[in-house]
This record gives C-alpha cells, structure tokens and sequence, in this order.
C-alpha cells in the first residue's frame, strides 16, 4: 500500500546498513526509490536460438546437451578453467569458465542446460566464455526471459537488486497503489500500476514491457505537468507586497553607463509585474555578457525604493562574492545596506547577518544556498533574484519564496532554451529576452587548435600577460572520477607554474578547495595580482574580470558548446580584444565539426541551438540544466507525443479539480506535492 512505499528498504530481507549505503548511492533509500529505479536496459534472454545460427559476437541464448565431462585445469596460481562441450540438434559449442571452479560440479554432462553468453565463431568452430547457465527444467531466474540490466555502485550487483525488487514487490502484494485516476487511465488506455511497475522489472514480453513504459512515462510527465500547472496557478496568486513607483530614472542615472534597449525592457517589465497586485515571475533570459546583473540591481532598487528587503542567490560561492561587491557598490548610493551570505562564513558572522535581516538593517543579502537555510528570517523580503538559475531547482526557488509573504521572483538565465523547450520547462514563468549587447563589445575571437599549435599559445599568452592583460587556462574535470582528476590540474597546474611560465604569476583555482582559498585567489586575480589563471569549471558562469583577454581551454571536446560559450564569456568583458583558445584533444572528425561551431559565431542561442541538434534535447535534459526533477523514463526528444497527452491530460484535469482535492485524485495529490517538496495550497 501507499505507506509501504515509503518504508526503508531496510526492512528488506538482505538489505543491512552496509548495503543501503551502497543503494543510497543510487538515490536508493525507500521501497518506492527502489520500484522506481528503472532498468537501465534490457537483454532479450528468452529467444532460444539454434547453435549453427548464432552470429560471431553475438549475446545469445542457447539450449544444449552437455556431452563432455566438465574438466578443472589449474593452469597457475590464481587462475583455473572448467571447460566442456555442449550440443543442440545443430552444431556443438565449447565452453570455457575462468576461476569459477564450482561450475565443474554444478554442471551435470547429459543434461540440458539454458546458456547465455556471448559468442565467439571462428569458421565453423563456436565457443562461450562464462556465459549464464540454468537447467533447462527450471529455467526463468537469469535465463529464458527478458532481463532487466541496472545501473550499478560499488557493493551491488545485479542479483542483489533484482531480489530486493522481487522482495518488495512480494511485500506491497497484489494491491499496488495507483496515482493515476481510474478515467484517466481509461480514456489514454494506459496500463494499471501492478501490471507497469512489475512489467518495467521483469518484463513477462516485449508488449508488456512497451506498455509498461508507455504508462510510466506517462505517468512522469503527468504528475511534472500537474505540479508545474498548480505551481503556476499559485504563483499567480497575490503578491505579498504590491509596490509603488513608476520611472526608474534616477536608478539609470547613477549607473556608470547608459543602458541598453533590452535591459531598460527588461527592468521595466519587472517594474511593471511588481505593481501590478500579482507576483511577479519573470525568466530575463540573456546571452553571457548581455549586463542581466544590472536589470536585476534595478528591480532590487525599486524594491528598496517601498522600503523593503530583497535577496540575491548565486549558485556558487565565487559568484556570490563577486555579485556582493558588484551590488553593493551599483547600491550604495542609494543607502542600499547589502550583506553576504555564504555557506563557508563563520557561525558568528552568520548569526549576525540572520539578525541584520530579521529586524531590517540590511536591505539586500546576496549569497548562496546558505540563504535558504532555517536560520533565515526576513523583516519583509519583497524580491528574490536568482542569477543563472539552471543550477537551481524549481525546489529551491519555491522554498525561498516561502521565506517571504510570498515575494516577486526574478530568475535570471544565460542558457538560451529553445522555445518547445523552455514551454515544458518554463511553463510557469513569464520571459523577457535581452537580444542586444552592450555597445562597444567585441567579439571574441575563437580559435580550434591542437598540441602542433602549443608552443605559439603559450607565447602569445606571455605576450598578452606582458601588455598587462591576464589569462584564464579551464581544464575539464570529469565528475567520475573527480579526486583523479583534481589531481591532474593540480600536476598541470604544477607544471605551468614550474616549466612553461616560471616567470608569470600562475594560480590554480577547483571547486573543492576551501572558500576562503578560492576568494582569497579570485580576490587577486580580480585586482591583478595573478597573471594566469588555472582553473577548473568553477568559473563557468557569471565571474567578471574585464581585465582577462584569454581563454585557454584544455580538451575543449570533454564540454557541451553551450558550456564552452559560458566559458568563453569570461573574457571579453572590458575594452580590450579578447580571445579564445579551445584545444581539442580528440581526433575524431565530429569533434572537430562540433567545436567550429564556436569559432563561426558568438551568438549563445545559435549555439544552443547547434548544441541541440548535435546532442538532440535528451542530453540537455539529461544534464540537468532546467531544474526540474530529474526524468526516470521520459525522454523528451522521443517521447514528446506522450508529453503532448499528459499536458493535455494534466490541463483538463486541473480545469476539473484545480487543486486536487477531490478524493479519487487524493493520492496524485500526494504525489504532486511530493515532486517539489513543497505544499501546494
Ligand atoms: P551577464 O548578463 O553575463 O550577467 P553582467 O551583468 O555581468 O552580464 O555584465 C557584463 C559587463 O557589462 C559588466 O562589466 C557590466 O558592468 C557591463 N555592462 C552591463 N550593461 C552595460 C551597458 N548597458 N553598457 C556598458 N556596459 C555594460
Ligand atoms: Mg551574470
């Protein structure tokens, strides 16, 4: 039943502290984490084919006599093999075991067994290696049906997950919760949740499993387009504070430049939501560079200019440090009083911000998550500002929303969305696009290079360090194996500083360095006290050095175009030529293709756009740069017709019953809410 799904999965038999550590690993913790945790693909073990028809290199199934005495050779220390001969009507097959000694005494010669493995031909002579086995009379555990494959983590095999799937489901019994109500799963002839959840593991066929999956992704993107629908039906509500105020001029005024077209739009816009009784939630989508920072110094003034507090969330600490000094500067003419707050700032410097926030006398605060944290109280918080909101959650966003009597919320966003896309995922907001640049900027020149090209980089970034200017050096890090890789910028890094540069000014900046390490590096590089610097992606978005001329860019084929745009807009921020140096370390004619793609234009949504087409949307839902949660089954780029559906369903529904409240859709209900972690009313 319902409330069994959300039990620990260690009430399953098997399933100790060590194990659920190892599942928790794989976002594993209840019986419902654990039903939902998909195969990550199938193998079809239930076609049994003929010896003589198997193809080299194939994974096979097969049904065969063994006719040989299975025979155990110790071949040296640590190393055996059992080897015997099996036969069908059609052709005959050597098997080989390595260091699996207990088959020689498993396998009885003269009976049939179910073998699956892969299989080598050579002319007419066919062998396996390892494959599966199971006696044929009792066959269907790992052989003679279709197997479900998963994703796995230290300390968890296969076998280990499909018994606790088989125990779970043996738990909940015949009576599987269904979120789905009874006409909907009707009228879109979808497949009961028992029938789904069980068919998804262990697929009794080919339909049942495609029916399974139909009614799944249904089912995920019904309950997303459900809570985007009521999310944006409440964000609709009324606004907490309704603000007075009509020209932004003495704003504009105090700024150090004239504000271009789109951002007097954009601000005016959100003035305009901000009057207006409702809350204001606006997407102010711009391309790296576009000044989004002073759109959002404009609305947090018009709010200030009501006497009330805003707060400004960046999604590193970096980041926030830099908006602080950024703000509070643009601010302070104003009598604007900005604070910081970041995760890594002491307990005491913490307590004293919460204060300042709570009886008033700070009228801005910046910072990271840390401002969602409980401590955090607000005299009256009327704006939140969130910069470069992809690494934010919807979640997130909702819960500092309700850190206030239901603030104005201002997303910020450089990551150009194709519009089918930005339906789905911004459904819920409204969007000003900020299309021009400011005037003056120049393009950054951008250039695809190999190793050839190494030594006249390295001399033309010592000539740019010799004109005054500084130099970004991005190498990848891969998130599997980040310690490894921690460790081979830290080598480089090394070696620049040692070798290439030794007289130049060469710093190493990773995220998993200590905060005040990072600022006090950002702080130098900042005033120019570094020359290069070496760093990995944490200074993709958002850092502002006007002084930095060079982008370097190690194995530039490990990055999506978008991420690589993001980089890239580091430089060119001041009035000096900029450049851009992306090494690609791969051979491959696609990567090559792909990166030119950077060298032709500067335009992000182009860029987006390209990345789109290359990668196709899947990837760019898959990387997770929408905040929404993240999709088990659905993939957006095949399964739009079934988004199609269920948004349609979704929208009919919630015409219906706008708040779920009726009784047969209590537990979609449930599920709705879950999804974000938020109350919905
Ligand atoms: P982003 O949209 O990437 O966040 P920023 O807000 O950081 O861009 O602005 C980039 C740089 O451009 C900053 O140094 C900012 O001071 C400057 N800038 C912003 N708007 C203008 C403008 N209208 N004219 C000239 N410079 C501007
Ligand atoms: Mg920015």
């Amino acid at each position: 039943m319902a409330g069994q799904l959300n039990k620990s999965i260690r009430y399953i038999r098997g399933i100790g502290e060590q194990r659920a550590k190892s599942l928790s690993k794989l976002g594993i913790y209840t019986f419902r984490d654990l039903l939902s945790f998909f195969p990550r693909t199938y193998e079809d073990r239930s076609v049994v084919k003929m010896i003589s028809e198997v193809m080299d290199g194939e994974e096979a199934l097969v049904s065969a006599y063994v006719i040989t005495p299975p025979r155990l050779n110790r071949i040296r220390k640590g190393m055996d093999l059992v080897k015997f001969r099996i036969a069908d009507n059609s052709g005959a097959c050597d098997v080989t075991y390595f260091n699996q000694s207990y088959v020689k005494d498993s396998i009885k010669q003269n009976c049939v067994y179910f073998f699956y493995g892969k299989v080598v031909k050579n002319a007419s002579f066919v062998s396996m290696t390892n494959p599966i086995f199971e006696p044929e009379q009792s066959a269907g555990q790992v052989t003679g049906r279709i197997m479900p494959i998963y994703r796995l983590t230290a300390g968890i095999t296969q076998k280990i997950i499909v018994k606790a799937i088989t125990q779970a489901f043996d738990a909940i019994g015949d009576d599987f919760p269904e979120i789905l109500p009874m006409d909907i799963l009707q009228k879109y002839n979808l497949a009961g949740a028992g029938f789904a959840y069980k068919n998804i593991h262990f697929p009794e066929s080919g339909e049942a499993l495609s029916l399974s999956r139909r009614r799944l992704i249904f089912e995920e993107l019904f309950v997303l387009s459900c809570a985007l629908g009521m999310m944006k039906k409440q964000e609709g509500k009324n606004a907490g504070y309704v603000l007075s105020g009509a020209s932004s001029d003495t704003f504009r005024k105090s700024l150090p430049f004239e504000p271009t077209g789109a951002q007097k739009r954009a601000l005016k816009q959100a003035m305009e939501d901000m009057v207006s009784g409702k809350a204001m939630n606006r997407l102010v989508q711009g391309d790296v560079g576009s000044g989004k920072t002073a759109v959002a110094a404009g609305a947090i003034w018009f709010a200030h200019q009501s006497g009330l507090q805003s707060a400004f969330m960046a999604p590193t600490e970096i980041l926030a440090e830099q908006h602080y000094h950024t703000l509070s500067k643009m601010l302070l003419p104003f009598g604007i009083h900005t604070i910081l707050l970041t995760g890594s700032m002491s307990a005491r410097a913490k307590n004293q911000a919460y204060e300042m926030l709570k009886n008033g006398k700070a009228d801005l605060v910046v910072g990271t998550h840390a401002i969602l944290s409980e401590g955090v109280e607000f005299k009256h918080l009327a704006l939140v500002v969130t910069d470069e909101q992809h690494r934010f959650g919807v979640r997130q966003r909702a819960a500092l929303s309700e850190k206030g009597n239901r603030p104005h919320v201002l997303v910020m966003s450089a990551t150009p969305i194709p519009r089918t896309l930005a339906l789905i995922i911004y459904g819920d907001l409204d969007i000003s696009i900020i299309d021009e640049l400011p005037p003056g900027r120049q393009k950054v020149d951008t250039y695809l290079v190999d190793e050839t090209m190494r030594r006249r980089i390295n001399r033309f970034a010592e000539r740019l360090v010799s004109e005054g200017r500084q130099v970004f050096i991005v190498c990848p890090m891969i998130e599997e194996s980040e310690t490894l890789d921690i460790k081979s910028t830290l080598e480089y890094a090394e070696k620049l500083k040692t070798e290439v540069f030794p007289h130049l000014r060469v710093k190493h900046l990773h995220g998993k360095m200590k905060a005040e390490e990072k600022e006090a590096v950002m702080a130098a590089f900042a005033d120019g006290n570094i020359d290069i610097l070496v760093s990995t992606t944490v200074i993709e978005v958002g850092v502002d050095i006007p002084n930095a001329a060079l982008m370097i860019i190690e194995n530039a084929e490990r990055f999506g175009l978008s991420q690589l745009h993001q980089l890239r807009g580091r430089v060119g921020r001041g009035d000096h030529k900029s450049y851009c140096v992306l090494f690609n370390g791969s051979s491959s004619r696609e990567a090559a293709a792909r990166l030119k793609v950077l060298c032709d234009t500067n335009d992000g949504f182009k860029i987006a756009e390209e990345d789109l087409k290359i990668r196709g949307p899947g990837d760019f839902f898959g990387s997770r740069q929408h905040g929404l949660p993240e999709m088990k089954l659905a993939d957006l780029s095949c399964d739009m017709d079934i988004l199609d559906t269920a948004q349609n369903a979704a929208r009919l529904l919630l015409r219906d019953d706008p708040e779920l409240k009726k009784p047969e859709n209590a537990a979609l209900q449930q599920r709705v809410s879950e999804l974000f972690e938020i109350g919905l009313n």
